[in-house]
C-alpha cells in the first residue's frame, strides 16, 4: 500500500531477491510512483526544469520489473482476518478485494492543514506531492504574486521561502514558535532567523495564524494572525505532517505515542508477523535518547523499505533506529543537526555540557572561506557525544555526517578529537570545525570530571 519511497523500495528489493517466487501487487492512489518530494522546493525555485526529473522510477519501469503496480487505486480497508484488502479503482469507481500472504503498509504521512476559516481560499497551497508542486508553479506563473506568506518555519517552510525569494516574490514566514527551525536549539535557530532576515525574508515568530482572508473573487488576500493581518497574494503551508495510519488503526494495528505504527527492527508490525510497515507512517527508535519518535524523512523511508523487501523475500535485514540527522538550507545558509537538542537531552535524563565554536568552511586564507558555527553536546563525565548542530555557509551542512557517524558508534568527544578527517585548504581549516568543537567539548567534559556532583 503506497508506491513511493518505502513501498517501492520494499517491492523492488523483494523482487531483486526472490524474482518470480514472489508476486507483488502495489496500490497507489496518486498519479506518480517513486518520486522525490524532497526536490519540490528546488523545482519551484527553478533549479529543476521539469517534474519528470523528480521521478526515480515510473509505473511502467516498475511493471517491467514484474511488479503489478495499480495506479490511481486506493486501499480502503485492511481485513487481517481474511488476509485481504479492499481497493477502489479511482478512475472507474470499481471496488474489489485482493488477497495477500504478506502486507506492506507504506502510506506515508498526511500534511497538517489547519481547520481555520478561509484555509480553502484560492492561492493557498500545500507542497506534499508533485501535483501540489505543479499547482503552485502554475499559480505562480499565472497570478504572478508579489507577496507570499509561508506558514510554518520548519525545514519545508524555509526551503519554500528560499524558492519564492528566488522567484522574486517578497516572503514572510509566520511561525507560532519563538524561532524558525525548532529542530535546532534556540541559540542556533536564532542565527537562522537572523540570516533569513538578512536575506530580506520577514520572519514573524510567536505568531499563531488565526485564519485566511479572501478577496471578493475568492483569492487569498491576507493571513490573519493574533498580532494583525499580513497581506498575501499566495500562501504556502508548511506545518508538518502526521503519520497516515487510519487504515492500520481500523484494522487494530498498534500505534505509538506519536501516532505512528510500531514495528520491530525487521519492520514487522508488533504482534503481526506478516504485516510490515515503513516510511512516514511508522515511529522509529532514537538510538541516542532510547525513545520512539516520528521522523518523516525520505532517507529513513528508503532504508526501511529495503529492509522490508529483504525480510519479505526470506533474507534478513534490520533498521535499528535513527540518531536524528537532518540537513536543509535557506539560500546560502546551510542548516544541519544530529542527535539530541538540549531539551531532548534533558527529557531523556542526561546531564550534559555544550560548546559552540565559530570557524570557517575552508582555510581562512583560501578564497571563498565562509563562516560556520558548530554546537556540540556531550554527556557530563562520560563525554559521550549526544548531539551536534551546524549553521553556516556552503560547505557546512554535510560535516554533520561525521558527528552522525560518531553518534552511531557511541563515541566520546575525546575519541572524536583524534579522527583522521581529510584536510586541504580548499576543503577545511587544518583543524576541521568538527574537530575544534570536539576538542572544546572534551575540555568541558574534563572540567565536569574535576567538579563535584553528578
Ligand atoms: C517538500 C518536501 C521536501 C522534503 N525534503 C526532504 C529532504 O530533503 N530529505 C528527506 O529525507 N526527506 C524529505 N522529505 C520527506 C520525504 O519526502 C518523505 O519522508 C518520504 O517521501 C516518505 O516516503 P513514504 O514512502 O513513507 O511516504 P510517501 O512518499 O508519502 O508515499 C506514500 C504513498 O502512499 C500513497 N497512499 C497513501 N494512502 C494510500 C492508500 N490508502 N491506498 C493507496 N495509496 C496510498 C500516497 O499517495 C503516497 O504516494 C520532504 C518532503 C516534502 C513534502
Amino acid at each position: 500500500m503506497g508506491a513511493d519511497a518505502a513501498g517501492m523500495s520494499a517491492a523492488s528489493q523483494a523482487k531483486r531477491i526472490a524474482g518470480d517466487e514472489v508476486q507483488i501487487v502495489a496500490f497507489e492512489r496518486g498519479a506518480h510512483s517513486s518520486y522525490s518530494a524532497c526536490g519540490i522546493p528546488y523545482w519551484v525555485a527553478g533549479d529543476i526544469d521539469k517534474p519528470e526529473r523528480l521521478i526515480a522510477r515510473s509505473p511502467q519501469a516498475h511493471r517491467r520489473n514484474g511488479i503489478d503496480l495499480r495506479m490511481r487505486s486506493e486501499v480502503e480497508e485492511i481485513d487481517l482476518a481474511a488476509g485481504q484488502v479492499a481497493a477502489r479503482d479511482l478512475a472507474s469507481g470499481r471496488s474489489y478485494r485482493e488477497g495477500f500472504d504478506s502486507l506492506v503498509i507504506a502510506t506515508g504521512a498526511v500534511p497538517v492543514r489547519p481547520s481555520l476559516p478561509g484555509v480553502d481560499a484560492d492561492g493557498v497551497f500545500g507542497v506534499q506531492t508533485l501535483d501540489d508542486g505543479a499547482a503552485l508553479l502554475a499559480d505562480l506563473e499565472r497570478a504572478r504574486p508579489r507577496r507570499a506568506v509561508v506558514v510554518g518555519g520548519g525545514y519545508i517552510g524555509v526551503e519554500m521561502a528560499e524558492a519564492l525569494v528566488r522567484r522574486g516574490v517578497a516572503v514572510t514566514v509566520v511561525d507560532q514558535a519563538a524561532q524558525p527551525m525548532t529542530t535546532l536549539d534556540p541559540d542556533m535557530a536564532a542565527s537562522v532567523h537572523q540570516a533569513m532576515e538578512d536575506l530580506g525574508i520577514e520572519v514573524h515568530t510567536d505568531t499563531a495564524v488565526t485564519g485566511f482572508e479572501a478577496a471578493a473573487d475568492g483569492r487569498i488576500r491576507s493571513v490573519l494572525t493574533a498580532h494583525g493581518s499580513i497581506p498575501a497574494d499566495v500562501v504556502v503551508l508548511g506545518l508538518g505532517v502526521r503519520p497516515n495510519t487510519v487504515l492500520g488503526q481500523h484494522a487494530g494495528l498498534p500505534l505509538g505515542d506519536h501516532g505512528g505504527l510500531r514495528t520491530n527492527v525487521q519492520m514487522q508490525i508488533l504482534g503481526h508477523d506478516q504485516v510490515w510497515a515503513g516510511g512516514d507512517c511508522v515511529e522509529v527508535l532514537n538510538l541516542v535518547s532510547g525513545q520512539y519518535q516520528h521522523v518523516p524523512l525520505g532517507t529513513h523511508a528508503n532504508k526501511q523499505g529495503r529492509v522490508i523487501g529483504h525480510n519479505l523475500a526470506g533474507s534478513y535485514a534490520t533498521f535499528p533506529g535513527v540518531v536524528g540527522t537532518a540537513v536543509s538550507k535557506v539560500c546560502h545558509l546551510e542548516i544541519a543537526r544530529t542527535g539530541l537538542r538540549e531539551r531532548d537531552a534533558r527529557r531523556a535524563g542526561f546531564a550534559y555540557v555544550t560548546v559552540t565554536v565559530r570557524s570557517d568552511t575552508k582555510a581562512g586564507y583560501f578564497p571563498g572561506a565562509r563562516p560556520m558555527t558548530v554546537k556540540m553536546t556531550a554527556e557530563r563525565r562520560s563525554g559521550r557525544l549526544l548531539g551536534a548542530q551546524i549553521v553556516g555557509n556552503e560547505g557546512s551542512a554535510k560535516r554533520i555526517d561525521t558527528a552522525a557517524t560518531a553518534l552511531w558508534n557511541r563515541m566520546t568527544v575525546e575519541d572524536m578529537t583524534a579522527l583522521d578527517l581529510g584536510y586541504a585548504p580548499p576543503f577545511s581549516p587544518v583543524w576541521d570545525p568538527i574537530l575544534v568543537a570536539a576538542r572544546q567539548a572534551a575540555a568541558a567534559v574534563r572540567q565536569t570530571g574535576a567538579d563535584r556532583g553528578p
